[in-house]
């Protein structure tokens, strides 16, 4: 059987990580500043992180969520000790995507509304459908049954002002941009937004999928407004690579038997990667090295004058280039083995592990000093 071809892929196979470091099928090294869009928070194969799944296999891997399980119970008082979101509840899933569908069907329930306001630039998962060809009025939220998604630009109080009103369920806007090229939202915009989506009666919904989980340098990146979401969408670093997702719940939003359900969110091994990746954050301080790691890149980066522009927060960093240096980022893949990301049209994104260290950080800037001179003498 053939894959479904739908990966552009570089013609390089790890096979092998450790920290910030991939070694590829032929030997080679990489510094791997990308993390498999903003996956390895706690740098590969942590040993904590390895000891944990290792220790739950020989226990037991998966039950349903028909049974008690405590696991879930430990991380959701850890979580909500360093999110600081300890009040909201936990419900845990697979993905961002899912994390997201069942953040706006809440709201929708919640509300009764179907109407959603997001914004451009948005990426917030790839599912649809499912929920509305499922015929069992008790999961199907009126989202489900037919919506309206208005998008808006981004930090535009005006735009919003005009759009929202008390027929509008929820509103969904990413703690940063990630996919949209490292969009920040202002900490003005965020205070305005959750005054407005509160007064409207909407729910207020943060993706965290990307700039969450220490990342930013805060444990969420909306937390640097000093606003609350009533709904927070998690994945992504949430696993370090384990697949896990969640929604952190406001407490006043009361779950039914069946309301939401997955057969896989919460199982044990996910739940043991979770708990080993925030165990790591904690003890590491993580969020520390993101905060000053980030600093250190922005203020260096900003500092090369062919780099357009700097974005970002903590470890999540978006840098624009002209079109004449387009190619800098294979060139940093293939002739100095740094991997990153990308976001078009010629914006390169940095999510490396939270646990960089400043030695791995400076790699990263003598290859671009290379690179950029000589694009700059040419
Ligand atoms: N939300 C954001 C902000 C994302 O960046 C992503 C994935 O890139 C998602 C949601 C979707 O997550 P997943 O691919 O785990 O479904």
């Amino acid at each position: 059987m053939k894959l479904f071809d739908v990966y552009p892929l570089f013609p390089i196979e790890p096979v092998k990580a450790t920290g910030s470091w991939l070694w590829d099928s032929e030997g080679k090294k990489y510094l791997d500043l990308y993390g498999g869009h903003a996956v390895i928070s706690i740098g590969h194969n942590h040993p904590h992180f390895v000891d944990a799944l290792k220790n739950q296999l020989d226990k037991i891997s998966f039950y349903s969520n028909s049974v008690k399980n405590s696991m879930q119970e430990k991380l959701a008082e850890k979580l909500g000790q360093l999110s600081g979101y300890n009040n909201h509840q936990l419900f845990l899933c697979n993905s961002g995507a899912e994390a997201n569908e069942n953040a706006l069907k809440l709201a929708s329930f919640v509300t009764g509304r179907k109407k959603i306001i997001a914004f451009k630039k948005a990426f917030h998962g790839r599912t649809s459908g499912a929920v509305a060809a499922t015929d069992n009025p008790k999961i199907v939220a009126p989202f489900n049954a037919g919506h309206e998604i208005i998008f808006l630009p981004l930090n535009d109080t005006a735009a919003f002002d005009q759009a929202i009103d008390n027929t509008i369920a929820a509103v969904i806007i990413e703690g940063i941009q990630g996919v949209g090229g490292i969009q920040v939202p202002s900490t003005a915009f965020f205070k305005h937004i959750a005054q407005k989506t509160k007064q409207a009666g909407a729910l207020l919904i943060l993706d965290e999928v990307q700039s969450g989980y220490g990342r930013s340098g805060k444990f969420f990146a909306h937390q640097r407004a000093g606003i609350e979401a009533d709904l927070v969408t998690l994945a992504k670093g949430m696993g370090n690579g384990f697949p896990i997702g969640g929604v952190l719940i406001h407490p006043d939003i009361k779950p039914w038997s069946g309301m939401l359900g997955t057969t896989f969110g919460g199982n044990y091994l996910a739940c043991a990667a979770g708990l080993a990746v925030l165990e790591v954050i904690e003890k590491e301080n993580l969020m520390t090295n993101a905060a000053t790691i980030g600093n250190y890149w922005m203020e260096q980066l900003n500092s090369y004058p062919s780099i357009l522009e700097v974005r970002g927060q903590g470890l999540m960093i978006g840098f624009d280039l002209p079109e004449s240096l387009a190619a800098l980022r294979k060139d940093l893949l293939f002739k100095h083995h740094i991997f990153t990301g990308e976001a078009k049209p010629n914006t390169v994104r940095l999510l490396p592990s939270l646990a960089i260290t400043k030695t791995e950080a400076d790699l990263l800037l003598e290859a671009l000093a290379t690179e950029l001179k000589q694009a700059v003498v040419l």
